[in-house]
Formats: C-alpha cells, sequence, structure tokens
C-alpha cells in the first residue's frame, strides 16, 4: 500500500525528511491553518506566552507531521516526538514532559492510541503544566506534584472522533487537514522535482498530481518511481506520456484510484449489490482492518464522490459506476 506509515523504510524517510517544508511560507495548500497558525504563532511570540496546544487530523500523509515541526520552527523552539502506541506507561510520558525545555513543542503522533493511564497524565500537563507522580507503594505510597516547563502539545489524529472529550477539550487550536487539489499537488511536486534534480515538465507533474489521491505523500512517492521509470524507459525527463505510462504500470488508473481502491469499490459492487454494506463486513470481504478502510482508503472515495456514507452503511455512488464504464443501478447513491 502506497501510504502505509508502517511500511516505511528508512531510506524513505530519509526522503521525506529532505522532501518536507521548513516553514510556514514554503507549506502548500491548507489556506485556512496557514492562516490560522500564523496569526496564533505571531501573537504568542509577541506576548512572549506559549502557544496554545493543537490538534491536527486528516487522513494519512496530508502533512501533519510537517506542520507540527513547522510549529516549533516558526516558534523558535525546539521538538520532541513520540507516538501513541509507543508510551505505554504513564512514566513514559512523565520521562519525557520533564526533559521538555521551556517552550518546546511536544509532536503526539497517533494520539488516539494513547492508553487512558498515560492520558490521564497528560490532562494536569497540558492544563496547569503539572504532573501528578506516585512515590512509593502501598500504604506508604504519595502523590507528589512536579511542575512542567510551558510547552505546546501538538497531536496528531487521522479522525478527531477517536480522541476522548477530555482529551479533544484541551486543545485550543484544532484544524481539520484537508484533500489537496491537483493545482496544489502540482506545485509540491514540481518543488520536490526540483530538490531531487529531477527535469520534469509542468504537464507531467501535473499528471502525477492529478493521480495522487490528494495526498502529498503520495505524490512525492509516485514521483520517485515515475523517475525511475523516467530513466530506464525514456531519456530521464518527465513528460505527460511518460507519466501515464509508469503511472498506468503500477496500477494508478486515470482517476487516480489505486489497486486498493479499486478492490474497496468492486466489493461493495460486486459482493454487496452496490450496498448499503455495513464496514466490518467490508473489512472482511476484502481482508483490510476497519481502520485501514476508514482512515486511509474511504475519506478520499468519499470526497470525490465515489462512495456514500450512510446511516445503513457504504454505498456506491453512480458516479463510481461511470467512472469504471458501468451501468449504475437505480438504487445507486447520487
Ligand atoms: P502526516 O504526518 O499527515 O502523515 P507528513 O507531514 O509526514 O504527513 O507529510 C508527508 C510528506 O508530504 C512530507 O514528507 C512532505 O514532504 C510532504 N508534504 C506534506 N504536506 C505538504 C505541504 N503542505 N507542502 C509540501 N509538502 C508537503
Amino acid at each position: 500500500r502506497l501510504i502505509a506509515a508502517e511500511s516505511k523504510s528508512s531510506q524513505e524517510e530519509a526522503i521525506e525528511r529532505a522532501l518536507r517544508p521548513k516553514r510556514l511560507a514554503e507549506y502548500v495548500g491548507q489556506a485556512k491553518i496557514r492562516e490560522q497558525l500564523a496569526i496564533f504563532i505571531e501573537a504568542a511570540k509577541r506576548r512572549k506566552d506559549v502557544l496554545d496546544h493543537v490538534l491536527l487530523f486528516g487522513p494519512p500523509g496530508l502533512g501533519k507531521t510537517t506542520l507540527a515541526h513547522i510549529v516549533a520552527a516558526e516558534m523558535g523552539v525546539g521538538l520532541r516526538q513520540t507516538s501513541g502506541p509507543v508510551l505505554e506507561r504513564a512514566g513514559d510520558l512523565a520521562a519525557i514532559l520533564t526533559n521538555l525545555e521551556p517552550y518546546d513543542v511536544l509532536f503526539i503522533d497517533e494520539i488516539h492510541r494513547l492508553s487512558p493511564v498515560v492520558e490521564e497524565i497528560l490532562y494536569p500537563a497540558m492544563e496547569d503544566f503539572q504532573i501528578d507522580i506516585m512515590i512509593g507503594e502501598g500504604p506508604a505510597a504519595r502523590s507528589v506534584k512536579l511542575d512542567l516547563p510551558p510547552f505546546t502539545l501538538v497531536g496528531a489524529t487521522t479522525r478527531a472522533g477517536m480522541l476522548t472529550n477530555p482529551l479533544r477539550d484541551r486543545f485550543g487550536i484544532v484544524s481539520r487537514l484537508e484533500f489537496y487539489t491537483p493545482e496544489e499537488l502540482t506545485h509540491i511536486v514540481t518543488r520536490s522535482a526540483q530538490l531531487l534534480s529531477v527535469p520534469a515538465e509542468s504537464e507531467g507533474a501535473l499528471e502525477i498530481a492529478r493521480r495522487s489521491r490528494g495526498t502529498p505523500r503520495i505524490a512525492n512517492r509516485l514521483l520517485r518511481r515515475v523517475r525511475d521509470y523516467a530513466e530506464v524507459k525514456a531519456s530521464g525527463r518527465i513528460t505527460r506520456e511518460i507519466a501515464d505510462q509508469a503511472l498506468s504500470m503500477l496500477d494508478v488508473d486515470h482517476g487516480g484510484l489505486d489497486l486498493m481502491d479499486r478492490k474497496l469499490i468492486a466489493a461493495v459492487i460486486d459482493k454487496f449489490g452496490g450496498g448499503p454494506v455495513g464496514v466490518d463486513n467490508l473489512a472482511a470481504a476484502i481482508g483490510e482492518a476497519r481502520d485501514t478502510i476508514e482512515d486511509v482508503l474511504e475519506p478520499y472515495l468519499i470526497q470525490q464522490g465515489f462512495l456514500q456514507r450512510t446511516p445503513r452503511g457504504r454505498v456506491a455512488t453512480s458516479a463510481i459506476y461511470r467512472h469504471l464504464g458501468l451501468e449504475a443501478p437505480a438504487s445507486s447513491g447520487q
């Protein structure tokens, strides 16, 4: 799967880091978030105050980690990075919190996967910059309050709805990242091509952009695969034709849907008569985790109008039948 964070090799991570914009002005798209953050950051800096906690949510690869690093760079402070599943015990988080420098950014990826005991530590830490830790055991155990340096928590999650209410309520700034337009992605592909010294025509960059599921991480990956193809099969230059041939070879269709997208759609249409079908049945039918369907696959299909989420389940729309060159049944979604 192009997008699965788990399958990222260290080499890919190094490339991602190299392509990551460092400042807000270089960050393409997400105009609303950029404008809001610019104001809040400027205000905090003028007051010499710590920036309020920020929650970023949206599908993988849209730029949440990038934004967390940018917040730290713009504030002129350090960044510590961890993730929900890594913090197993309360002590893991306490150790990180007590080692922060004043005003640092603490970035917690997959913050919806924090265990309840770790989450408990976070509440007073976020609210009062204090933690309660237990010293000793049994009847002699007592709780001690520790002061923390002021810090900004930046949390990232795929869906805001997966956070508990008390945690969500403690973020002063909550921003939802949107899929990028083909124009924005063309900009990103062109910038990445320059950084990687890959000759790419604007039509070639646009072709990659149009077929990247609205997602910068996918656009950057496809750019590298298209570059390989261009070097082996042609002069190395990325033209529209070369991009088209390479993407077709990679099973990315003209609408930008990949194999997994088509597998999901095929299941809805062939196995469940176009739906409605519940997400658990769908997960079983295609052998994918329910979370992968909800976090990775369906947000883009829904945004494109190919799939609908209804109270009774997922429904294939007439647009996806058209896209696949099929006749839509009268019962299909709009
Ligand atoms: P997330 O944390 O949401 O999964 P990342 O921040 O890791 O996504 O972004 C993945 C890659 O996409 C980054 O390495 C970066 O190169 C690129 N990227 C993301 N957002 C942007 C953007 N707004 N402008 C330019 N490149 C971006």
